[in-house]
């Protein structure tokens, strides 16, 4: 069984009431609702736990980290980043779901300023699916809409993604790259921006059913070949007599 576990800094819903009516328990408790529901074996982390809740056992057993942050992204200490990046490039997956955008994680292993245009107006979204062979579009219509939406807009200072599986476009005009695949060592990445605190996001079919389909896609493949570099000795028999290594 897949392991996920759903990482939250969980500091908007004990200090916003809005937000806490919307998700009363944590945007985490509603993640794992939803992949839950999938089949996954999902466990919860916070900001305030020790080691944010992220020690090497608990990232050594797990497949996908999900990732929710905001308000907080500077407390995450560098000694965790580091670690969560590690197990990124050894082959766990990584989902960073909205603000996530501006977390020290996503940042350094982009290696951009991931910086982007937002507004707050409850604007419609329409998400368009712009890779529906993608196992992260499966089972999805070819666009559907979130009615209360912020917004996010190009320019977005990512890397060009490895897939882009959906774009989106708001009320107010803007566009943006609203579902990315990035590809590191040997992790799987999905950037999704669906997800404002103040807007209940996480409670819709069409997102609920993309987590799952992006946790199951970039799960952990312990079949993953091994991966060699440094010096190497030749795989076929080759002539050398020449000496090739003076110059
Ligand atoms: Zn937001």
């Amino acid at each position: 069984m897949t392991r996920v576990t759903v990482w939250n800094e969980f500091v908007h819903e004990q200090e916003n009431d809005t937000v806490a009516e919307i998700y009363p328990d944590g945007i985490h408790a509603v993640i794992a609702d939803a992949l839950e529901a999938g089949g996954f074996d999902v466990e919860t982390a916070t900001l305030h736990e020790p080691e944010h809740g992220l020690t090497e056992d608990v990232l050594a057993e797990t497949d996908v980290l999900t990732w929710w942050g905001h308000a907080a992204h500077d407390q995450v200490e560098d000694e965790i980043v580091e670690r969560v990046k590690h197990h990124v490039l050894e082959g766990m997956g990584l989902l960073v779901l909205h603000s996530g955008h501006f977390s020290k994680v996503f940042k350094s292993l982009m290696g951009t300023t991931c910086n982007l245009k937002w507004r707050e107006a409850g604007e419609t979204e329409r998400l368009w699916v712009t890779d529906p062979a993608h196992p992260i579009a499966e089972g999805l219509p070819e666009s559907f809409e979130v009615p209360e939406a912020e917004m996010y807009g190009e320019h977005f200072d990512i890397p060009q993604p490895d897939a882009l599986v959906f774009n989106s476009w708001f009320e107010g005009g803007e566009t943006f790259r609203s579902g990315c695949v990035f590809h590191r060592g040997k992790g799987r990445i999905f950037y999704f921006r669906p997800g404002h605190e103040t807007y209940p996001i996480y409670h819709q079919d069409e997102v609920r059913q993309i987590l799952r389909n992006a946790a199951e896609w970039a799960a952990r493949d312990d079949d993953a070949p091994d991966i060699t570099r440094g010096n190497a000795e030749p795989v076929e028999d080759i002539d050398t007599s020449d000496d090739r290594t003076v110059h």
